[in-house]
C-alpha cells in the first residue's frame, strides 16, 4: 500500500520531467529532422535536474571538442548507492580476491549493469533519437517493467559514441535537404581521423572518444551487457540481432557467447510478439575480430542490432522487388528458421527505426532484470574460469627488442585493456630460452588474460566455404590481429610456469615512445597527402599516424594535383589505400553537388608523372597503386587482377614477405617481415621493366596469421616495388603499411621512402 501523500509527491516528479518535444521542438523520428549535439546534451541534463532516475555525468571531449556524455538510469534508491553498485562490479569481476561465498552475497546484492551505445556510426541517425526519447519514458512511464528494470538493472546510456558525428551528419542533412542530394551522405569523414572505422578501434585504442569509452565506462562498470546500436542498407531485414554467424572467436568465454545467443533470440521474440516483421538472426555478422569487442574478453557480452536504414531522416518505399534476394545467412524475401517472418516492402522511416529499436532495448533490460542474479553469477564464473586458465602459462617480451618504441605500444596497449603486466628486475630462464633483466611477463592466470591471448597470438581463421570445395564464406571484417607481428615486437608464448622474481610493471615510461628512426630526415621533407572529395578511412588513419609521428605533411585536393607544377611544393606525395576508380573519378556527376564531383582524371595522372620525372616520389598504398598501374603506365601488373575467390582469397591477414636488405626502403626492417595484406595487389615485373622488386614472397610459410587461399599465385611476386621514373620514383605497396595504427613494423617502409624523398 503506498502512502497517498508518496503517491501525490510521485506523480509531480514526473510530471516535471519534460517532454522531448517540448525540448526540441519536434517529435523523435519525425521525417526530416535530426537533432543536433549541444540541445542533446542539454536534454540530459534537463532530465538529471527534473528525475532522480537519471544521473549526467560528462566524461570529457570529443576529438572535436564535444562533451561525451553518458546517463545512469535507475531506481532513485540505486542511484543514490552507484559507487556500491561499482565496487560489486569490481569486486565480481576478479574471483581472485573474491570467495564463492562472498561472491554469492554480492550477487544477492548487486544489479546487472547492462551499457547502450548508440551512432557511433554517425550516417546511422535513429539510435540517437531512440536514446532521447527512451530515456524520457523511462523517467516518465509508471510501467511494471520499466519498474523492474529499474529495480534490478544499472542503464549505462551512450547517446552517442561519437559525438562530432552527430553535428557532422546533421549540419550536412540540412545542407541538402529539398535539393536532388537530400539523404547522401557527408562528404567528409564523420570521425575526424577514422570515419567508419571508429568500431573497429576497440583494441588498438588509438581514438579519444574509444579512449574515453574504455576507462571511463568499460574498466570502471564492467558490464554485463554491451549493447551497441546500428544501422544497416535498406534493402534486407528489417533488424538483425545475434546469435552471430561463425566463427566465434575461441577466447571468448562460451558462456558468454551463448548468454549472448540467449538475449538476441530473446529479444527477436519480444519484436516478433509486438508484430514487427522481417527480424534477422543468425546471419550476416561474425563473431571474430576483437576490434569491434572488447566487452567479450573483458566479461561482458556483446549485443548488436542493425536496423534498415532510412535516407537519414528521409522515408523510403521500398518495392518488393527491391528487396534482396541473397543475405549471407538467410534469403531476406524467404522465411527461414532465422528469418521468421519477411518485410517485403513498404513505406520505412525514421521512426520505425526508433519503434523497433525501442521495443529492442527494452526486452534486452527486461532480460537483464529479470535474469540478474543469472547473469552476475556467470559474470562472475566468466572470470573463474580466466584467472584458472592452464595453457599456456605465459607471454614474455624480452626487453632486447629491435625497436623498444613499439615494444612500449604493445605494452599500453594490453595495460590500457585492463591486462596486469610484470617486470623482470633480473634475467631468468622460461621455456628453455634466457631473458635479459628488465624483461616483461604477462601471466594468463588473469581475469583478462584471454584479451592478452587474443591479441598476442597467432590466429588460425577456419576455412568456412559457401559449399563443400566452393568459394571461402566472406568474414565480416578481417581475419587477423596479432599485435606482435604488427608492431614488430618479439613476444613468446611460455607453455609451462617458470621462476623468475617478478613486479607489477605499473608504466612504461622508461621505454621511448615509439617514432620514426630517421625522424630529423623526415622533418625536412615536403609531403603532400592526397585527399578525395569521397572521404577515405585510411587518408583518415595515415593523417592519425603522420600527426602522432610528428611527419609534417599537407592534405592535396584533385585540383592542385591536376594543375600540375608539383616538384615546386613537394619532395613526396602519399597516396592512402583507395580504390583506382575513386581517385580517377571521384564522385559521378549528379550524385553529389557539383564542386564535390570529379577526381584526378587523366590531367592528373599526367601531372603526377611529371612530378616523379622531375625527381618527385610518389607514394601509393594497397589498391591505390593500380590507378598508378592503371592510369600512369607503370611497367609492372597485377598477378591477382580478376583471380577469383575460390582461387585466392586473403581478406585481411598477416603475410610473410622477404626483403631485398640492400634496397634503402628497407633499413631497419627484419629480413623476413610479416605484411597486412587486405585486397591488396600482388606485383608481377615484366622483362624489360626498371622496376624492382623490393619485398618478394616465399614459396612457403607465406601465412602468418590469419586466413588465405591460392598462397602459390603469391609465390615469387613482390609486396612492394620501386618504380623509376624519370629521375623520380613511385614506390607502389602492395600491402596496408600503417593498417588501422596497428602495422607500426611496415611503417618503416613509409619513414624509408619519404625520408629519401626528393634526393637526386
Ligand atoms: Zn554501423
Amino acid at each position: 500500500m503506498i502512502a497517498p501523500l508518496l503517491l501525490a509527491f510521485a506523480l509531480a516528479a514526473t510530471a516535471a520531467v519534460p517532454t522531448p518535444e517540448s525540448h526540441f521542438g519536434h517529435r523523435m523520428g519525425e521525417d526530416r529532422k535530426l537533432i543536433d549535439w549541444t540541445r542533446t546534451v542539454s536534454y540530459f541534463e534537463a532530465l538529471d535536474a527534473a528525475s532522480d532516475r537519471l544521473t549526467m555525468r560528462k566524461l570529457g571531449k570529443s576529438t572535436g571538442g564535444r562533451d561525451f556524455i553518458a546517463a545512469w538510469i535507475s531506481s532513485p534508491a540505486n542511484l543514490r548507492k552507484l559507487s556500491r553498485y561499482q565496487e560489486i562490479q569490481k569486486r565480481l569481476a576478479d574471483p581472485r580476491r573474491t570467495t564463492e561465498a562472498e561472491a554469492a552475497a554480492l550477487i544477492a546484492e548487486g544489479k546487472t549493469v547492462v551499457m547502450i551505445t548508440c551512432s557511433i556510426h554517425s550516417t546511422e541517425v535513429a539510435s540517437t533519437l531512440t536514446a532521447v526519447q527512451f530515456a524520457y519514458r523511462m523517467l516518465a512511464e509508471e510501467r511494471p517493467k520499466f519498474r523492474a528494470v529499474l529495480d534490478n538493472v544499472i542503464f549505462i546510456l551512450v547517446p552517442s559514441l561519437n559525438p562530432d558525428g552527430v553535428d557532422i551528419v546533421r549540419d550536412w542533412y540540412g545542407k541538402t535537404l529539398g535539393t536532388p542530394y537530400e539523404g547522401t551522405s557527408p562528404p567528409e569523414l564523420y570521425q575526424k581521423y577514422i570515419g567508419h572505422d571508429n568500431n573497429r578501434d576497440w583494441y588498438i585504442f588509438s581514438q579519444t572518444e574509444t579512449r574515453i569509452a574504455i576507462s571511463q565506462l568499460h574498466n570502471q562498470w564492467h558490464p554485463q551487457i554491451v549493447y551497441d546500436v546500428h544501422q544497416q542498407g535498406a534493402n534486407a531485414s528489417r533488424m538483425f540481432i545475434p546469435p552471430w554467424l561463425d566463427p566465434i572467436e575461441p577466447n571468448i568465454d562460451p558462456i558468454l557467447a551463448q548468454l549472448g545467443n540467449m538475449i538476441g533470440t530473446g529479444m527477436a521474440a519480444d519484436l516478433t510478439a509486438a508484430s514487427k516483421k522481417g527480424i534477422a538472426i543468425n546471419s550476416i555478422y561474425d563473431f571474430w575480430t576483437p576490434a569491434r569487442n572488447y566487452q567479450g574478453y573483458h566479461g561482458g557480452m556483446r549485443i548488436l542490432s542493425e536496423s534498415a536504414s532510412a535516407r537519414l531522416a528521409t522515408p523510403l518505399n521500398i518495392k518488393t522487388a527491391d528487396i534482396a534476394a541473397n543475405g549471407n545467412g538467410y534469403r531476406p524475401r524467404e522465411s527461414s528458421w532465422n528469418h521468421l517472418e519477411p518485410w517485403l516492402g513498404g513505406e520505412w522511416r525514421l521512426r520505425d527505426i526508433m519503434e523497433y529499436q525501442e521495443i529492442a532495448w527494452e526486452s534486452c533490460l527486461w532480460q537483464a532484470a529479470t535474469r540478474r542474479e543469472d547473469l552476475l553469477r556467470a559474470f562472475y564464473k566468466v572470470g573463474q574460469r580466466a584467472v584458472a586458465r592452464t595453457s599456456p602459462y605465459a607471454f614474455v617480451a624480452s626487453a632486447k627488442q629491435r625497436d623498444v618504441g613499439t615494444l612500449r605500444k604493445l605494452l599500453e596497449t594490453l595495460a590500457f585493456g585492463m591486462v596486469e603486466i610484470d617486470k623482470a628486475p633480473a634475467g631468468f630462464t622460461a621455456g628453455g630460452k634466457e631473458y635479459p633483466a628488465g624483461s616483461y611477463v604477462i601471466k594468463l592466470q588473469q581475469p583478462y588474460g584471454s584479451f592478452a591471448k587474443a591479441l598476442l597470438e597467432k590466429q588460425t581463421y577456419p576455412d568456412l566455404r559457401q559449399y563443400p570445395g566452393g568459394p571461402p564464406k566472406r568474414p565480416y571484417d578481417v581475419t587477423a590481429h596479432t599485435l606482435p607481428l604488427l608492431l614488430g615486437v618479439d613476444v613468446e608464448a611460455v607453455a609451462s610456469p617458470f621462476e623468475a622474481r617478478l613486479a607489477r610493471a605499473v608504466n612504461f615510461d622508461e621505454l621511448p615512445k615509439p617514432a620514426p628512426r630517421n625522424l630529423p630526415a623526415l622533418r625536412g621533407k615536403r609531403v603532400g597527402l592526397y585527399r578525395s572529395f569521397q572521404p577515405s578511412m585510411d587518408e583518415g588513419w595515415t593523417r592519425w599516424i603522420f600527426e602522432q609521428m610528428q611527419v609534417p605533411y599537407e592534405s592535396v585536393g584533385n585540383a592542385a594535383i591536376r594543375a600540375g607544377n608539383l616538384r615546386a611544393r613537394f619532395d613526396a606525395i602519399v597516396f592512402p589505400d583507395q580504390s583506382p576508380g575513386t581517385i580517377n573519378y571521384g564522385y559521378r556527376p549528379g550524385t553529389m553537388p557539383e564542386e564535390l564531383t570529379g577526381g584526378l582524371g587523366d590531367a592528373g595522372a599526367q601531372a603526377l608523372k611529371a612530378f616523379a620525372e622531375a625527381s618527385g616520389t610518389l607514394v601509393f598504398f594497397n589498391e591505390s597503386a593500380n590507378f598508378a598501374v592503371g592510369h600512369m603506365g607503370l611497367a609492372v601488373n597485377n598477378a591477382l587482377r580478376g583471380v577469383p575467390s575460390r582461387d585466392f582469397y586473403c581478406p585481411g591477414s598477416l603475410l610473410n614477405v622477404r626483403l631485398d636488405a640492400a634496397h634503402p626502403l628497407t633499413a631497419g626492417l627484419p629480413p623476413v617481415t610479416p605484411i597486412w595484406f587486405e585486397t591488396s595487389p600482388a606485383w608481377e615485373i615484366p622483362e624489360g621493366s626498371p622496376a624492382r622488386a623490393v619485398a618478394v614472397y616465399p614459396e612457403n610459410d607465406v601465412l602468418a596469421s590469419g586466413w588465405l587461399l591460392g598462397r602459390k599465385l603469391l609465390s615469387k611476386r613482390a609486396a612492394l616495388v620501386d618504380v623509376p621514373l624519370g629521375r623520380g620514383h613511385a614506390i607502389l605497396f602492395g600491402m596496408r603499411p600503417q593498417y588501422r595504427a596497428q602495422s607500426y613494423l611496415t611503417m618503416n617502409f613509409i619513414w624509408n621512402a619519404l625520408a629519401a624523398a626528393g634526393a637526386p
